[in-house]
């Protein structure tokens, strides 16, 4: 038998999915009982599905972690040692909701390309949101999203003011599980209180008068939805445009890049100068956008955006 992890929470919601008694549930949050489980780290992650055997109303042993279909996870410097370890933030995400706003503040186009690299390398589909399409904007945005739709992602405009794309936007979030990022001040809160009231309070989305406290857990933690499906918080994942990929993978996070990797000169080309390189050359013959050539190049050497 394992051993208890951690607590499962159960839901006020009715139609409670995850009920104990039904012997399957979902690891909303992890609670550390105790400092002895910091020593002994445990593979469950929030997200993970399991079989846990019911003790009493809200206690029950895990018995089995599922497979997981996803995993959202990043290298972090252990709490014991310097080594890095990789830590699961999330299990079994469905999707990635990157919001932008077309202004105030305008978007910036090569951060977003940081966030679809991140979901890419995962393999978590990405819903490209630009909230705020009431304000008046430069027709460029048009233009630049055009390009992501090119590439086979999903783009909506959205708006809390004119309520505008909300349904669309809720309708992607039913029985799905999703995590919400993005700039700060892109309406990110706005629109979890528009596609369900009172959510953003509740997912800590939403800070004091002072804009401190937003940060006030480093763990993950999943919000059951009305509609059904859950929305992801972490504040680890907050940060997620600053996460590192290995960068032998970055290429291939750029989807047009992928037909080209394997036709360069040399297998470890990085596509920056080297002579053959098939990625240069697709940019030169204006199959491959610049701009996002730019953005790899950015990421690549670590230059700040
Ligand atoms: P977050 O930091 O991404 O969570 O952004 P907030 O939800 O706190 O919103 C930042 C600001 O943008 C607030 O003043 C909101 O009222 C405003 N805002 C949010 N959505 C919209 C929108 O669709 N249109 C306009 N014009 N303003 C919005
Ligand atoms: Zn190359």
């Amino acid at each position: 038998t394992a051993k208890p992890v951690g607590k499962i929470r159960q839901s006020q919601q009715r139609n409670n999915k995850y009920d104990i008694q039904n012997q399957a549930a979902r690891v909303e949050r992890i609670e550390k009982r105790d400092s002895t489980e910091n020593a002994a780290p445990t593979r469950l992650s929030v997200g993970d599905y399991v079989i846990i055997r019911r003790l009493d109303e809200t206690t029950g042993l895990i018995e089995e972690i599922l497979p997981r279909k996803s995993e959202l996870s990043r290298m972090d410097a252990g709490s014991t040692s310097k080594k890095l370890v990789q830590q699961t933030l999330l299990a079994n995400l469905n999707q990635v909701v990157v919001v932008f706003s077309t202004a105030q503040p305008e978007p910036h186009f090569g951060l977003l390309d940081r966030y679809l690299t991140i979901c890419e390398s995962a393999q978590l589909p990405p819903v490209i949101c630009i909230n705020k399409a009431d304000l008046p904007h430069s027709s460029y945005i048009e233009e630049e999203t055009k390009l992501y739709i090119t590439l086979g992602y999903q783009v909506i405009f959205t708006s809390t003011q004119v309520e505008r794309g909300i349904d669309q936007l809720r309708d992607l979030l039913k029985d799905h599980t999703t995590l919400f990022t993005g700039p700060s001040g892109v309406g990110k809160s706005s629109l979890v209180n528009a596609i369900e009231p009172g959510m953003a309070i509740r997912t800590g989305l939403v800070s004091d008068a002072t804009g401190k406290g937003k940060h006030t857990t480093t763990g993950s933690q999943l919000y059951p939805l009305s509609v059904g499906g859950w929305l992801a918080d972490s504040a680890g994942i907050r940060a997620l445009a600053a996460w590192n990929i290995p960068p032998e993978e970055l290429a291939w996070c750029f989807v047009e890049f992928r037909p080209y990797i394997g036709e360069c000169l040399y297998g470890d080309c990085a596509h920056l100068d080297e002579e053959g390189c098939a990625i240069r050359q697709a940019v030169n013959d204006e199959l491959i956008y610049e701009r996002r050539y730019r953005s790899y190049v950015r990421i690549y050497t670590g230059e700040e955006r």
